[in-house]
């Protein structure tokens, strides 16, 4: 006797499609105590945690399956935990430490460098890293609505010496595919404008947002696109990780990386080796290896000047040069970013 097949139940078939991006992002763990439920770590064993942070969590789970379970100083765990540690006042660790607002030259559009300007497009990230230099930025007044980016845009038409648009935010992988194509649109329609550079740290903590769609949009010319992406350790880099930067690559979009160095985290010579080999297996580069910048709350992941030198002295003895990232950092009103080495 031939048996019809049962019908898949609703549940049956969400089990076994692969949830969207956006899905994963509204999934996103907002607590410690799920985190580390999660994680099988006791949350008794992490340093005193923030109850209300003002900064709030969110890691994706993707993000969190790189984490080792059971260890509550994974280093992507500490990342993103909300310490009591953040509200101490720190001489130095200030509310815009890279002079953000002062080069501000319309809502959400910031001119600090030559040739270049960047898009404030969104204030939203998909993970909020605790040692963010934006963390404690004004999106509010810089939120672009379409009459704020019509005057951005219109700046920089005017301003015919910019050569290169970077899209940052908050994360500008997060705007919809519709939201992107259209700003692209409108860029690509300013002659001058030879590259279009994006910093996002989606492909790493989201690798689902890298969809064909969204690579046929930033593949589609004319200028070049480059993908600036933000990895401070190799576990960080799973195989979702690798496989859409390969997809990436295979459409003429540059890959580079920064990092930022990270006390107890990453500064180590071995774990500073281990995730330039990682990125070059992913076909990234290691652009910038940046001193933190001194924002208030960040103070604890600081390292000295003279830590710095030795990690990258040491890591420059062990790895080919394409593989040692220049280690900078970025000082407020200054041309461009300062290498620790002169
Ligand atoms: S993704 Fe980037 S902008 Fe967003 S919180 Fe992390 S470091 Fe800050």
């Amino acid at each position: 006797m031939i048996r019809n097949k049962p019908l898949k139940t609703i549940d049956t078939l969400n089990q076994t499609t692969p949830e969207s991006w956006q899905q994963q992002l509204s999934h996103a763990f907002s607590r410690v105590d799920t985190l580390c439920h999660y994680l099988n770590i006791d949350i008794a064993s992490l340093p005193e945690l923030q109850a209300n942070a003002s900064f709030p969590v969110k890691v994706p789970r993707c993000f969190a399956d790189c984490m080792e379970p059971g260890n509550p100083n994974d280093p992507l765990l500490k990342q993103v935990l909300p310490l009591q540690q953040e509200n101490m006042a720190v001489a130095g660790f200030v509310i815009d430490p890279v002079g953000d607002l002062a080069a501000m030259a319309e809502a959400g559009l910031i001119h600090k460098y030559q040739g270049r300007a960047l898009l404030i497009t969104t204030a939203a990230c998909a993970i909020h890293c605790r040692y963010c230099f934006r963390r404690n930025f004004p999106y509010g007044n810089n939120q672009i609505t379409p009459q704020k980016l019509q005057r951005a845009l219109d700046y920089i038409a005017h301003h015919t010496e910019i050569e290169e648009i970077i899209l940052s935010g908050g994360d500008p992988l997060l705007l919809s595919d519709n939201k992107l194509e259209q700003l692209l649109a409108n860029l690509k329609q300013i002659p001058h404008i030879k590259r279009i550079r994006l910093h996002s740290r989606l492909p790493v903590v989201l690798p689902a947002r890298i969809t064909p769609q969204l690579i046929q949009l930033l593949a589609a010319g004319p200028q070049k696109t480059i993908l600036v992406l933000h990895a401070n350790h190799a576990n960080e880099l799973s195989t979702q990780v690798a496989t859409a930067c390969q997809q990436l690559k295979s459409h003429n979009i540059t890959l580079l990386n920064q990092s930022v160095l990270l006390k107890a985290i990453n500064d180590c010579a071995d774990t500073l080796s281990a995730l330039s080999e990682k990125l070059f297996e992913c076909d990234i580069l290691p652009y910038y290896l940046h001193q933190l910048d001194p924002a208030h709350g960040t103070a604890h992941f600081a390292i000295s000047d003279s830590k710095a030198l030795s990690l990258y002295h040491q890591i420059q003895s062990r790895l080919p040069g394409y593989l040692v990232p220049k280690l900078v950092r970025e000082i407020a009103g200054a041309a461009y970013k300062t290498p620790l080495i002169r």
